[in-house]
């Protein structure tokens, strides 16, 4: 066992590790959007600006209804990576209303503008997710200009409140759901030998995989269970904090690559790569892998991972969602040349295989 890797043993050995907790308040629960005016009062908050996408402005509307003098405005223009432009136009409008607090209702993009605001201000964020994607949970931020995703950490963007309610995501179609609830069982698998691996951490990545692992095939069944919902979220809160706490490895690594040079979509991305990076992180990884076997009741974790995906509505090759064959010896070179930490090596030639498997959406 290699314990200066910090990875949480099952039993036995002497433990080595940082845990370096974040501040959370969470309120979570059907109906719980309801405490919005309450958590804004508690924050002192009295010119909330909504932020959404397009797609998200309805529902967004509805919630803004509830708080009164409280909305500032909705700014609903929220786009995927956060566009330089978009972030210094939310700013401004921010500024122009007066806006003391942003409040986040979707998913990742959505929050990612409220951080790119907070970057720049002293407004907190409250967020209230509605996918899987976990940006909530954390202090990673990222901005997109010219085509280049810039991400950084400042403990300044982590929301000051978390409003999960499961139903603000029952309209989430099946097929996101899965990819989102993907990305984020990816977040908790490499958060379990990530370089800052620590026993707590472990504990709530294993446990948001199991929650994950069970729900999404029943929300894909019934989209509009709420129990199902209910435990996918929780699920994907606690693998948010363990990509918040713990950091991240070769899978995000290549992930970051496919979406920022080559345009891939985020969470179908995360999906089809997960099992291929298990893969190779496989033989360096047992005691982190053996968390995630007994999450997903099945071994090895590559192929549970794999088969999991089986029983969901998401892509499972990179042929797939856009990149070329010819793609993909760029794609190896850049996440090479400068890896994140990772357990096992990160070599060219292996790299390259790895992205081959994904891409023909091989059995890992
Ligand atoms: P997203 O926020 O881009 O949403 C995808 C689409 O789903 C949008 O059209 C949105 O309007 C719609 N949608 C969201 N919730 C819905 C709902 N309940 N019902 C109906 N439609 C809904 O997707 P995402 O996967 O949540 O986020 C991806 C982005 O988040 C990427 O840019 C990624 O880099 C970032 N991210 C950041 C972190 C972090 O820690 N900083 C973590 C995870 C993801």
């Amino acid at each position: 066992m290699d314990l200066g890797s910090g990875v949480a043993p099952l039993g036995g050995a002497v433990l080595k590790f940082i845990y370096n907790g974040l501040p959370a308040r969470v309120v979570f629960g059907a109906g719980s959007r309801s405490q919005l005016p309450a958590e804004l009062e508690r924050l002192g908050a009295k010119r909330a600006l909504l932020l959404s996408t397009p797609e998200q402005k309805d529902s967004v509307e509805k919630i803004s209804e509830t708080l009164g003098s409280r909305c500032a405005g909705i700014y609903d223009k929220a786009a995927m990576h956060v566009p330089l432009e978009i972030a210094e136009d939310a700013r401004r409008v921010a500024r122009e209303l007066g806006a003391d607090c942003c409040v986040t209702v979707g998913g990742g993009s959505t929050t990612g503008l409220g951080k790119a605001i907070a970057l720049t201000s002293t407004m907190p964020i409250l967020a209230v997710p509605t996918t899987y994607a976990g940006s909530e949970m954390t202090p990673i931020y990222g901005l997109t200009e010219g085509g280049a995703k810039k991400t950084g950490r400042d403990v300044k963007v982590l929301p000051k409140a978390v409003i999960y309610d499961p139903e603000l995501t029952l309209s989430l179609p099946a097929a996101l759901s899965a990819s989102s609830g993907m990305n984020a069982i990816a977040h908790s698998v490499e958060a379990l030998y990530a370089q800052d691996a620590n026993p707590v951490i472990s504990l709530m990545a294993e446990e948001g995989i199991r929650a994950l692992a069970h729900a999404l095939p029943l929300v894909v069944q019934e989209p509009e269970n709420i129990s199902f919902r209910s435990e996918a979220l929780y699920g994907a809160w606690l693998c948010g904090i363990a990509l918040g706490s713990a950091g991240m490895a070769l899978h995000h690594k290549l992930c970051h690559v496919l979406g920022g040079s080559f345009n891939l979509p985020h969470a179908e991305t995360h999906s089809i790569v997960l099992p291929h990076a298990a893969r190779y992180n496989y033989d360096a990884t047992r005691d982190a892998m053996a968390r995630v076997e007994r999450a997903l009741g099945s071994s090895p974790a590559p192929v549970a991972l794999f088969d999991l995906e089986s029983r969901l509505p998401i892509p499972r090759k990179l042929s797939e969602i856009g990149l070329k064959e010819t793609d993909l010896e760029r794609a190896a070179r850049i996440a090479t040349e400068t890896p994140y930490p990772n357990p096992r090596k990160v070599e060219y030639a292996p790299v390259l295989e790895l992205l081959r498997n994904a891409y023909h959406g091989a059995r890992p």
